[in-house]
């Protein structure tokens, strides 16, 4: 079917563009990436359907002041909930019915027509919820044009993958803390003011009801139809979402199998989900079954039980982290939960170890919170304990053997290792002065890095950057080579030029991620010497947007360090640090202009056109609308060329883009 290979061609291109902007690393020739786009092209001029994520379109990110409030003309109630199968079946009687994920997000409202995405919107209260449509731009499979050209509204769930969350956590530079769960990241990110930042986050949006549309066709057979009206939606290029038909007596008596059914592909497939739906199948008979003013009567929720083992503590983990913090993992016999084997949970902090009395042998009972993350639930062996024994945990370092401190904020009680020459702290440390957030050294892995400071060549950060002394001892280390040893030199001579922000990432200093740098060096001009005055003055950070006192703090008391601020001028000594380049764009016919490009055009690519648009100062937008000023159109220009005709906007061919630039 057309839809599901133009999904299959943007995300084959994608991958190939990724690849080759990412890691310089062609995964095909360029003559085949050619064919593909134009097969691409092709389909999304025959069939009207394009993808939010298409390589044909050129991404304009939006930034908005607030999020407007939108009235929904259809509410958007919730349902009824239940834990008990019975209910579900109770529910269905003799009616055919789908069962469906409930998903774990935020519910998103996309309303297209003519063929557009023209507005998507938060559930909010379910009778007024915000505009997001700049957002939903940046939904990861949702088409932005549809074949069909009636009124359509559809609903569904805003989520971020499971392997999607993973990612974002691990890509975060050190000092951010991570994102406590899916949900509430997908949430905040439909809901940013710019566009850019929900880019970043992966968002999927998953179809589950059609609540307008096909309204013209009448009552033709099947138009009825829940599970029809949302196949229609497939077609045009929405992914189908995991629903199961409980149609007939004997999937009603199957029910038991077709829940687990249902739950296995979702932890297959990483989809959060917080439950199951059930809804009638026919859309004639959810209206006359009614609702509240809460909720709908057409559909129940069905809430898993969480899925618990019973297991023997074998062991506490401590591992230590870049700031010397001791995270403990318990260890316990292995156990099957929703469908994998699993032998440790993490146990955050001392203070969570004394709550729950945890020594080693003690009897637990655990589960996986949202069925992906595992935890202890239970100390069921301290339920009856009476002695006034106190729960065990290292008093020394185990990495350099010096002595821990406990350390209580808000009631949490948590351990460090305060030897600022820990050798544990040192790795973990180097590990994120090399990372892409900070100073992008290739060529250090956790291992090679674990190898040069045993040998006692790093030290400091600044040792780096004399490596070569050791060059003859490197070439002649295991797996290293002449060539493997240039290639390295090579990446950290290039790390001696860099932004100020990457800069301040890369010291580590508790608390000042990549976020909090950027708006250190911005409010600093990017010169090192202003920063330097400030932090010898004992600025303020706090009236920086979003500084707390915590991260003020943090940053005083890391140049309170005599050693901190040494190593901080030693730094300076190998590194220039880049100033951001301020483009000047002369006066030129496209300046502060709305741009489309279109078609193929013969001296530029869909991103070279892009980035030429750019430095000419004008604004890149990837469809045509009345706000736009001129539409460059290539060979081949298909509907963006009707639709500028139809508007009156100025089209220019490729010759006369040339001629005005020159
Ligand atoms: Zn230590």
């Amino acid at each position: 079917m057309n839809s599901s290979r133009i999904s299959e061609l943007v995300q084959k291109l994608n991958e190939c563009r990724d690849a080759y902007y990412n890691r310089s690393d062609p995964l095909i020739p360029d003559s085949e990436y050619d064919t593909l786009f134009d097969e691409l092209k092709r389909l999304e001029d025959e069939t009207g359907i394009i993808l939010s994520n298409s390589p044909t379109q050129t991404v304009g990110y939006e930034v908005k002041s607030k999020l407007t409030k939108v009235q929904h003309d259809i509410p958007l109630l919730s349902l009824g909930k239940t834990k008990d199968e019975n209910d579900l079946k109770k529910f269905a009687k003799e009616n055919p019915c789908l069962l469906m994920l409930k998903y774990d997000g935020l519910t998103v409202e996309l309303i297209y027509d003519g063929g557009e995405l023209i507005q998507a919107s938060t559930r909010g209260d379910g009778y007024i919820g915000e505009d997001i449509t700049h957002n939903a731009k940046t939904f990861k499979n949702i088409p932005l044009n549809i074949p069909y050209k009636g009124f359509l509204r559809v609903v569904g769930e805003a989520i971020i993958h499971e392997g999607d969350f993973r990612a974002i956590n691990n890509n975060l530079p050190a000092g951010e803390k991570p994102y406590a769960n899916a949900r509430n990241l997908a949430a905040g990110s439909v809901r940013q003011l710019d566009s850019g930042i929900c880019a970043e986050r992966n968002i999927a949006w998953m179809l589950w009801d059609v609540l307008e549309g096909f309204e013209e066709l009448g009552s033709i057979r099947g138009n009825d139809s829940r599970f029809y009206k949302i196949n229609r939606c497939t077609e045009f290029g929405f992914e189908l979402p995991e629903m199961l038909k409980v149609f007939d007596k004997s999937s009603r008596d199957d029910l038991e199998i077709l829940i687990d059914t249902l739950k296995n592909v979702a932890v297959k497939r990483g989809i959060p989900i917080d439950g199951l739906v059930m809804k009638y199948d026919s859309i004639a008979y959810s209206k006359q079954k009614g609702g509240t003013s809460h909720h709908n009567n057409d559909g129940i929720a069905f809430k898993f039980e969480d899925e618990t083992a019973d297991t023997v503590l074998q062991d506490i983990e401590w591992s230590l982290g870049r700031t010397g913090q001791l995270t403990p993992v318990a260890i316990f016999d292995p156990v099957d939960l929703d469908g994998t084997v699993v032998a440790r949970a993490s146990v955050h902090n001392l203070s969570y170890i004394k709550d729950f009395d945890l020594r080693v042998g003690d009897n637990i009972r655990v589960y996986k919170a949202n069925m992906i993350i595992p935890q202890i639930l239970k100390n069921l062996s301290a339920e009856n304990r009476t002695d006034n024994l106190h729960v065990e945990y290292p008093h020394v370092c185990p990495v350099c053997g010096h002595g821990l401190v406990a350390e209580k904020v808000n009631n949490t009680e948590t351990l460090y290792c305060k030897n600022p020459h820990c050798a544990g702290k040192k790795l973990g440390a180097f590990e994120h002065f090399v990372s892409k957030p900070a100073m992008n050294i290739d060529g250090l892995s956790e291992a090679t890095l674990e190898r040069f400071i045993s040998n006692g060549w790093l030290d400091d950060f600044s040792d780096l950057y004399r490596l070569d002394q050791y060059r003859n001892e490197i070439i002649r280390m295991d797996g290293f080579g002449t060539r493997s040893y240039e290639k390295l030199w090579g990446a950290i001579q290039t790390s001696r030029n860099v932004s100020f922000d990457k800069f301040l990432v890369s010291l580590g200093i508790p608390n000042v991620g990549k976020t909090a740098s950027k708006a250190i060096a911005k409010y600093c001009e990017y010169d090192v010497t202003k920063f330097e005055d400030l932090v010898g003055n004992n600025f303020d950070w706090t009236v920086l947007d979003d500084f707390g006192e915590v991260m003020s703090n943090s940053i005083k008391e890391w140049f309170d360090d005599p050693l901190n601020v040494a190593l901080f001028a030693k730094l300076l000594d190998y590194i220039e640090i880049l100033k951001p380049e301020i483009a000047i764009v002369q006066s030129n016919p496209f300046k502060d202009k709305v741009v489309v490009a279109t078609g193929t055009l013969s001296n530029f690519t869909r991103d070279s056109i892009t980035k030429k648009l750019e430095e000419l100062g004008a604004k890149v937008a990837g469809s045509v609308s009345k706000k736009t000023d001129y539409l460059i159109a290539g060979e081949k220009a298909g509907s963006k060329m009707a639709k500028a005709n139809q508007l009156g906007v100025t089209i220019l061919t490729e010759q006369e883009f040339m001629e005005m630039i020159k």
